[in-house]
């Protein structure tokens, strides 16, 4: 069991003693989560096969899972990606920093343990002051999964960390909860046009609305090209069943055939209207804009798991812009 350290800095002005220290900590091989705009990671040295083989172990990471090395400024892709196509270079003076991972072509100096094999690698540049100083202190890029177990519903505040790392990991740089709350959108530009390979916090839209027609809907063999995919994700340890959004009658249907074997129930509604639904269910209210559920919504999985729920349902948000995320990680969690 490692003695993790747990830090509190400010995320808009975070002290740069703190900050140095966790670099010192990755410089030498150890293992620091720390926030950025999407979810918390669990930072190890890019270019240090022992850090990100303890890195697989402390999560529990299938190793045919490759990470996405995160950088700090556009200079450090010569050592990262073989080439950098032209739509790569517009999209990152676009979206950088910001939740957009590129896929490219990887350099010999990406270990095949970072790309899990492949031949191309995962770079992104993440919005958060804390990640930005610390990828810069330790002065090349850092490799960051989400920071929690393998399997189950990402980090968004440096407690959920806590709950699932602490003695596993070296450092815990704690600014709060992340923004976004979803993980960064992936997509893979080695392709024309470019895929979609995981939704997430930087919709469709925005990315077409610079590029043009990309492909989000990609079939089953160019989504085996990100191996995320095939593994159980985001599932809390109860169930989840999902209601159509406003769908009063279908959730009173679910609780009347649920009530009755089902010890406690943990329901996440945003515009389904209040009721008494029953002494054994919960009910949590989020504001319907889809910003706040994305940012909410692994928090409110967390909290349920928590308190001994055994079935969390949840009320589906419409399937555009962030909403496209978010539906991801609730059929993905809600998937046996
Ligand atoms: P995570 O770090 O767990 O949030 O997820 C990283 C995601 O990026 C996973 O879904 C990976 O499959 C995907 N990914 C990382 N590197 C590559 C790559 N070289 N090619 C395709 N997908 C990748
Ligand atoms: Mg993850």
């Amino acid at each position: 069991m490692i003695d993790t350290k747990y830090v509190t800095v400010s995320a808009e002005q975070p002290d740069e003693e703190v900050v140095s220290e966790a670099a010192r900590v990755l410089d030498r091989g150890g293992l620091v989560a720390f926030p950025t705009e999407t979810v918390y990671g669990l930072g190890a040295d890019a270019f240090s096969d022992s850090a990100i083989r303890k890195l697989f172990d402390a999560k529990g990471r299938p190793a045919d899972n490759p990470l996405i090395v995160h950088i700090a400024d556009t200079t450090s892709l010569t050592s990262i990606s073989a080439s950098f196509p032209e739509i790569g270079l517009t999209l990152a003076r676009t979206f950088w920093p910001g939740p957009l991972t590129l896929v490219v072509q990887r350099t010999d100096r990406v270990s095949d343990l970072v790309t899990a094999g492949l031949d191309s690698v995962a770079v992104r540049m993440p919005n958060h002051p804390v990640a930005l100083s610390l990828i810069r202190k330790l002065g090349r890029g850092i490799v960051a999964p989400s920071a929690n177990i393998s399997g189950g519903p990402s980090p968004t505040t440096a407690h959920h960390v806590y709950d699932d790392l602490n003695g596993r990991i070296d450092f815990i740089l704690d600014a709060g909860p992340t923004k976004i709350g979803v993980e960064s959108t992936v997509l893979d530009i080695t392709l024309t046009p470019p895929v979609i390979l995981r939704k997430g916090g930087l919709s469709k839209e925005a990315i077409e609305a610079v590029v043009g027609q990309i492909d989000s809907d990609a079939g089953s063999e160019i989504l085996k090209r990100s191996p995320g995919n095939r593994y159980k994700h985001y599932s809390p340890r109860a169930s989840i069943r999902l209601v159509k959004e406003g769908n009063l009658e279908e959730l009173s249907r679910i609780l009347q055939d649920e009530v009755g074997s089902t010890k406690h129930i943990g329901c996440i509604l945003h515009s389904i209207p209040d009721r008494h639904f029953g002494p054994n269910v919960i009910v949590r209210r989020i504001a319907s804009d889809v910003e706040q559920i994305s940012h909410m919504l692994f928090d409110l999985l967390r909290e349920f798991d928590k308190s001994g729920v055994d079935l969390i349902i949840v009320e589906e948000v419409e399937e555009k812009g962030l909403g496209m995320a978010v539906m991801d990680r609730l059929r993905r969690g809600s998937a046996s």
